[in-house]
């Protein structure tokens, strides 16, 4: 059992960080939406997802099948679960490296009744094998199975239901071609502005029973890393320091005493960002470091760097990608204080991923 506080990978868990976590399960749950009408945000997709389910109703047919691609905690199973209730189905989840072979793949696709979603997380980590396996179940919903062996061996096809499959990916680069053509709706989801974060601290806020005034929410919301799993989580920390040492009540001044202790800067950075920056800066000059060197340097994974702490940075104008690595821009220079190398021409600004 982890302990709590802690993730799987044994280390101390980053406020800011957007991966799910045990701790986060229980709570999330209680906070998660559960109709469009309470999914805050992403407006142009949640309306473009009305139409579709509106038009799949009426036909009585299952949703086309959907990749919905973005980094961790950005509400990508909660928009799988609200499909599914808004569509009057189940939703079956599972994650990609689970479903380790073709039988379990037959295992869990025999079980669904007719429409029901089966949303795979983590779908960019299918075995190759098991995944050449989805192909006819999305296309033409059956499943080929061999049985019998060498001379012997004759396949057989199993029908089943007709599903809608919705597939999570922190980045849709990671897909193979062919999986990746036989989704008929491809939604990326984008980091949220600060007032729709503001819109889920005060959902969230009210939900959990803690009165919080505007300007709270927006210092949340201001420090969340553009991602709603990350609001969620600073406000149930920031809700614990107003208990413990203030009133109760969360207003402006609470949220800034909390984000100093958290060690959580004005842009929402924690020590591991900094580092980060810091390590571009002062141990390679500025840049450009290949990603697989600033792994090494901070100890992380090369994923965990791409999926979890570049994305905002980039997106932010904190960090450039170019061809030979990454590099820190003016602005993260300016972020940490830093002098700007002289000798060097002005860093770039910024520059956006996939
Ligand atoms: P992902 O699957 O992309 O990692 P989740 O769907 O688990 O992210 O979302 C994390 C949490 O953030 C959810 O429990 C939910 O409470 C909250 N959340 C995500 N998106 C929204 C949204 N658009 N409106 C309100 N809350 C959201």
């Amino acid at each position: 059992m982890p302990k709590p506080g802690i993730d799987e990978r044994d280390e101390p868990v980053r406020v800011v960080d957007g991966a799910l976590v045990p701790e986060d399960a229980r709570l999330e749950r209680s906070l998660r939406p559960k109709a469009l009408d309470d999914y805050v945000g992403q407006t142009k997709h949640k309306e473009n997802l009305r139409v579709f389910v509106e038009a799949a109703r009426r036909r009585k047919e299952p949703l086309d099948h959907l990749l919905l691609s973005g980094p961790p905690g950005l509400g990508k199973t909660t928009l799988a679960q609200i499909l599914a209730h808004e569509m009057g189905v189940e939703l079956h989840a599972t994650n990609g490296p689970v479903v380790e072979h073709k039988g379990a793949l037959a295992g869990v696709l025999t079980k669904l009744g007719p429409g029901d979603i089966l949303f795979i997380d983590e779908i960019h980590r299918l075995n190759p094998v098991v995944e050449e396996s989805l192909y006819p179940a999305m296309e033409d919903f059956r499943i080929d199975v061999m049985t019998g062996d060498g001379a012997f061996a004759s396949a057989i096809q199993i029908p089943v239901q007709p599903f809608t499959l919705i597939g999570a990916t922190t980045r849709t680069g990671l897909l193979t071609a062919p999986l990746f053509s036989r989704f008929g709706h491809i939604i990326r989801l984008d980091f949220y502005p600060v007032e729709d974060l503001a819109r889920i601290v005060r959902r969230s806020a009210e939900l959990l029973g803690s009165p919080i005034d505007d300007a709270a929410a927006t210092g949340i919301a201001r420090r969340s890393r553009g991602t709603p799993r990350v609001a969620n989580r600073l406000l149930r920390r920031v809700r614990d320091f107003a208990e413990v040492l203030g009133t109760g009540k969360l207003d402006a001044s609470i949220v800034a005493r909390s984000c100093e202790r958290l060690d959580i800067d004005d842009a929402g950075f924690d020590e591991m960002d900094r580092r980060l920056l810091r390590v571009i800066i002062e141990d390679y000059d500025g840049g450009p470091v290949g990603v697989e060197t600033l792994a090494a340097a901070l100890g992380e994974p090369r994923d965990t760097i791409e999926d979890v702490y570049e994305p905002y940075l980039l997106q932010q104008g904190y960090l450039g990608r170019t061809p030979r690595g990454r590099v820190a821009t003016r602005r993260a220079y300016e972020h940490l204080g830093a002098p700007p190398p002289a000798e060097k021409a002005p860093p770039p600004q910024g520059g956006l991923f996939d």
